[in-house]
This record gives C-alpha cells, sequence and structure tokens, in this order.
C-alpha cells in the first residue's frame, strides 16, 4: 500500500528558493514538507561562487539596477518582475544577513561589492568567492531552527494534476525505492536549472531539469526554453566555473597571439560586457584559429597582475578548482577557459507571485513555482552575472508568502493511491525492459548533439538536424535497458529517469530556437544575425505534444524601458 502523507504545501527542491519559501510558510504557521533529491547542502546554490546584487551604494540606485538588468535581457525580460525584484534586493541582502549571512566588508564596515558583467556599478554582494555556500548554510540553518521537515534522498517524479488544479505529488525513497504520494493544498517547485543537457556545461549532476519535463508532461507550457546562457570563462575541457568574480576584480582574456581581444567587441566594457557578449567574443576568438598555443580550443584569463595576496583573498575557490582541474596555478600563470553552458533563463512560466501558468492567459491552481527553474522573466534572453541568486532568494521568500495567503481559499483535494499509477509503471518499465540501449549512450550523444548543433552559433541547418536526431533519441530511449535491477541507491535507475526528462526539454529547447529567427541575448542565429523587435518581441510558449513541440508566444511586459539597440 502506498503511504499517502498529508501536509499544508510541499515544496520540492532545497535550494535557495525552495528553502526560503519553506522558512516563510514555516513562520506563517503554515504545514510544509520540503522533498530534495539531494541533501539540501549539497543543492546547486551551494556551487554559486561570485555574488548577489542589489544597489547598496551610494552612487547606485535601483532604476539603474533595472535598466541594467532590462538591457543586459536583450529586452525581453518582463519589466514588472524586473521591478519588483530589483526593488526588493536590498531589503534582501539585509534580511538574509540579519540571519547570519556574512558578506565580505569593505574598510569602512559596509558590504563589499565587486563589479559584474553589464552592471553600471559594482554591485555584486560577496562572501569571498563562496557566495553561494554562505547563503544557503543561513536559510537551511533557518529551516532547521523552525523545525521544517526535510526528506532528503527523495526522487520526486510526478505530479498530482487535474483540471488546472494540483495537488501533491509522488516521490519515491531513493534508499529503497519505496513510493510515497504527499498530499497538498500547494505544490511548489524549485528544482533548479538544466544545463546538463549540454557536453560542455558548469553545472552539478543533478541539475537534469526534472521539474520541467514533469510539467511539460502534463500538458503544461514551458517558456523561453532557447535562451540557455554560456558563461564565457568554463575550465577548458571540463566546463567547470571560474566565476565571473574573477574578472570582476580584473582578470583579462587574451588570445593566442597575446592579443586582450575584448577591445575589438566591447570597447567601453571590455571583459565585463555581458555573459552572450563576451562567450561569443571567445567562440570567434578559437573558431578563427587565435586559440590558446597550448590548447586551440580555449583562450586565457589572465589574474597574474592581481598577485597572490588578492587572489587568495578574493578567490581562493577558484585557484584551487584551476589547481585541481586544470594543474594550472593562477597566481603564476594565465589559465585556459572556453565557453560553458551554465543557465536556464526560461523555465515554467509562472506570474509575478509564482503561480504557474497553463496557457500564455491563464493560471493553474495550488501550483508555484520560484529560482532557476521558473521564469518570471527578470532574464530574458540573457541574464546578468550575480542576478540569479537574487531571484531565487527573493522570489522563494516572496512566493513562499505569497502561497501562505493563498491557502485560505484553496481547497484540499484528497489524493488516491492510485495517483502513484504512473510513476510507478516508469520505474517498473525502466527495470523491466530488456531492450538494446544504454543510459550513458544515449546521453553523450544528446549532450554532444547540444553543444555541437545548439550552442552558442546556432542556424537552420544545425538546429532542424538535431531536432531530428533528438525525437531519433527519444525513440531509441524506449529500447533501454538497465544493468542494475536493485532497489537500493539504483543510480543507474535514477540516471535513466533523468536522462528522460533531459530529452524532453532539449526538444524544447532546439524547437523554440528553430522557430526564433532573429539573434537575442544568448540566443544567435548566424542566418538571422540581427534582433527583430517587430516579430520576435516576445515569450515562447512551448507545450508538448504528439512527440513534437507545439510553439506560440506571448507578449513581453514593457514599463519603462523601451528596447534600444544594445551596446557595451
Ligand atoms: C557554478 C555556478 C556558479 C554560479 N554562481 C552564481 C553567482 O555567483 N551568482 C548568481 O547570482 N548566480 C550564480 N549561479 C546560478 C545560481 O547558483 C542558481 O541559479 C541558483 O542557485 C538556483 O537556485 P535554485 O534554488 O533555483 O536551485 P538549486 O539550488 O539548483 O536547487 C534545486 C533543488 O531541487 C532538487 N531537485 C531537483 N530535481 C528533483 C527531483 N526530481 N526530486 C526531488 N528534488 C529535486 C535538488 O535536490 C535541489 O535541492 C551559479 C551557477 C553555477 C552553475
Amino acid at each position: 500500500m502506498i503511504p499517502i502523507y498529508k501536509s499544508d504545501v510541499v515544496i520540492v527542491g532545497a535550494g535557495l528558493a525552495g528553502l526560503a519559501a519553506a522558512r516563510e510558510l514555516s513562520r506563517a504557521g503554515k504545514n510544509v514538507t520540503v522533498l530534495t533529491k539531494l541533501h539540501p547542502l549539497r543543492s546547486h546554490s551551494g556551487a554559486a561562487q561570485g555574488g548577489i546584487n542589489a544597489a547598496l551604494a551610494d552612487d547606485d540606485d535601483v532604476e539603474l539596477h533595472m535598466f541594467d538588468t532590462v538591457k543586459g535581457s536583450d529586452y525581453l525580460a518582463d519589466q514588472d518582475a524586473v521591478e519588483l525584484m530589483c526593488s526588493r534586493a536590498p531589503e534582501t541582502i539585509r534580511w538574509i544577513e540579519r540571519m547570519g549571512a556574512v558578506f565580505s566588508r569593505r574598510e569602512d564596515g559596509r558590504i563589499a561589492q565587486r563589479p559584474f558583467g553589464g552592471q553600471s556599478k559594482p554591485r555584486a554582494c560577496f562572501a569571498k568567492d563562496r557566495t553561494g555556500l554562505t547563503l544557503l548554510q543561513t536559510i537551511y540553518e533557518q529551516c532547521v531552527r523552525e523545525d521544517i521537515l526535510m526528506l532528503d534522498e527523495w526522487y520526486v517524479s510526478d505530479i498530482l494534476y487535474e483540471n488546472g488544479k494540483a495537488y501533491g505529488v509522488v516521490a519515491f525513497n531513493i534508499r529503497d525505492l519505496s513510493f510515497a504520494i504527499f498530499n497538498a493544498k500547494a505544490v511548489m517547485f524549485a528544482t533548479g536549472g538544466y544545463a546538463r543537457a549540454f557536453k560542455i556545461n558548469s553545472n552539478a549532476h543533478a541539475n537534469t531539469g526534472d521539474g520541467l519535463s514533469i510539467f511539460a508532461r502534463k500538458g503544461l507550457p514551458l517558456e523561453d526554453m532557447e535562451f540557455v546562457q554560456f558563461h564565457p570563462t568554463g575550465l577548458a575541457g571540463s566546463g567547470i566555473l571560474m566565476s565571473e568574480a574573477a574578472r570582476g576584480e580584473g582578470g583579462r582574456l587574451i588570445n593566442g597571439l597575446g592579443e586582450r581581444f575584448m577591445e575589438k567587441y566591447a570597447p567601453e566594457k571590455m571583459e565585463l560586457a555581458p555573459r552572450d557578449v563576451v562567450s561569443r567574443a571567445i567562440m570567434k576568438e578559437i573558431i578563427e584559429g587565435r586559440g590558446a598555443k597550448e590548447d586551440p580550443f580555449a583562450v586565457y584569463l589572465d589574474l597574474t597582475h592581481l598577485g597572490e595576496k588578492k587572489i587568495q583573498e578574493r578567490l581562493p575557490e577558484l585557484r584551487d578548482l584551476a589547481l585541481t582541474f586544470l594543474g594550472r596555478d593562477m597566481v603564476k600563470e594565465p589559465i585556459l577557459i572556453s565557453a560553458t553552458a551554465h543557465y536556464s533563463m526560461g523555465g515554467i512560466p509562472v506570474d509575478t507571485n509564482g503561480h504557474v501558468k497553463k496557457s500564455t492567459d491563464e493560471l493553474t491552481e495550488g501550483l508555484y513555482a520560484a529560482g532557476e527553474c521558473a521564469c518570471v522573466s527578470v532574464h530574458g534572453a540573457n541574464r546578468l552575472g550575480a542576478n540569479s541568486l537574487l531571484e531565487a532568494l527573493f522570489f522563494g521568500r516572496w512566493v513562499g508568502n505569497k502561497i501562505a495567503e493563498d491557502l485560505k481559499d484553496i481547497t484540499f483535494k484528497d489524493a488516491k493511491t492510485s495517483d502513484a499509477e504512473m510513476a510507478i509503471r516508469e520505474v517498473d518499465f525502466l527495470l523491466k525492459n530488456n531492450g538494446d540501449e544504454r543510459t550513458s549512450k544515449i546521453r553523450e550523444e544528446l549532450q554532444e548533439l547540444m553543444t555541437t548543433k545548439v550552442g552558442v552559433f546556432r542556424d537552420e541547418k544545425n538546429l532542424l538536424a538535431a531536432k531530428e536526431k533528438i525525437k531519433e533519441l527519444r525513440n531509441r530511449y524506449k529500447n533501454i535497458k538497465l544493468d542494475d535491477k536493485s532497489k537500493s541507491y539504483n543510480t543507474d535507475l535514477q540516471e535513466a529517469i533523468e536522462l528522460g526528462h533531459m530529452l524532453d526539454y532539449a526538444l524544447f529547447i532546439t524547437a523554440g530556437a528553430v522557430e526564433r529567427k532573429e539573434s537575442r541575448g544568448a540566443h544567435y542565429r548566424e542566418d538571422y544575425p540581427k534582433r527583430d523587435d517587430e516579430n520576435f518581441l516576445k515569450h515562447t510558449f512551448g507545450y508538448l505534444e504528439n512527440d513534437d513541440i507545439k510553439i506560440e508566444y506571448a507578449p513581453v511586459k514593457i514599463t519603462k524601458f523601451e528596447p534600444q539597440e544594445r551596446k557595451y
């Protein structure tokens, strides 16, 4: 018999967004259960290095932060959401600081702020280069203090959703594959990003976009999926992130000819142009044969002029990572970097209160999302560095409070044990199927395809070929066979389920990219190199239908800043 556990709210995901919401709900006296496939402190938020934005300095202001964000987004961000987030950013920093987050300080004792790409002021508050970990530990401690039920190593594989209303999730315990239904008035997803579909990426193994695909399989839309951010500075070969903080602290990009090549691409902002601009510049240098001498598929990131004291004080983690994974000490020599898939601007469409949309103009009931898995859209076509920790922390908290208010109007719908049938069937199928395909083989082919054909530079021919190939891989997936049939910590099984999700959302990314015949932010089409506001100043809504993606569009909310040409 499948147990059915009841609570007011179930939150899927224990990163910054999920835990911030859980803390607020608990403080509001609500009974909340957090489910997470990892221990909360292993959530990807803990890997964030560089900083979190807020207009705190005397010479900065909220309107400037908003403008930088909207310009950075290539005017695709919804400006009401941007205004909400930027105007609450200073208070969000004070909130987390009061709970114990220790930020790096200036000489005069105020919170230190470093420059980040595309920002007109140094605006990223930081804790050395371990900002995400500091924030995550702080909010986790608060959740422990609240005595919130956090169930880790529980894998959520389905959502209870009928006639526009959500009433729980189905999950299995990774330790022994036992299933349970978590029945609730409200369900919030905070399942993080999805860059693992790319071969070269900066993300943790867990970032497989589970939440998105679980929604898509229920016929719910996904928004702006074609906008995947490629971070300019991943370690050569592995893609492990060298945070933008390295350039914020003064790091220079140099090609194989010894040229500081950003002079050609963004003469004013140089290395601190937004990520889409810098990534394209790096890839162009590499493609045109000006890569590093020791590795033509990389360029140099030079920090040697900063000196050991500053590097140790501000970037100790990056130094360790480069030493461990590249064998280079950034104090003594330039390191080798290249663009790496990093962040998901698109995701589950939500309004500014976190309500999930079931179409371009209708909301679901009792269903919420926040953090990187959601698309509210504060990042539009390109996210500015240090705006994402802000999004996760601010919207996590905000949506938590909204759910607490909404609960009085939501009726409890009882779950039945039969609601778990689909999730159980999926696991049974994977354990029993006796085909001749392997998870790792299909995953490698998918990742290679996404990096080479749906990467920094895109065109019709490659995108269409990629779409066909993804469909082929989805068919081959039906013929999968697992070696491990056991019930205890079966990572073979979990990886197969996650691959199913990756294949789903890869189709959304590619289909959206095929249809968007313009270049905007991170989506660059060599066959349509210009932004086309007349035809494409709009959000993409994709729906999974008959093994393909149906596309609709929705208008962008423009309040203060009319689209302009974007120059840096
Ligand atoms: C290397 C790196 C550095 C970064 N640095 C910065 C930075 O300096 N500044 C900045 O603003 N942004 C940065 N970012 C981005 C930022 O860290 C993330 O966008 C943000 O932390 C996401 O938080 P989240 O709460 O949405 O998701 P996450 O922290 O990723 O949490 C996702 C949660 O969902 C759970 N989950 C997922 N699927 C399931 C499932 N099926 N069942 C149960 N649980 C599930 C996971 O266990 C996890 O608890 C960085 C990103 C990377 C990759």
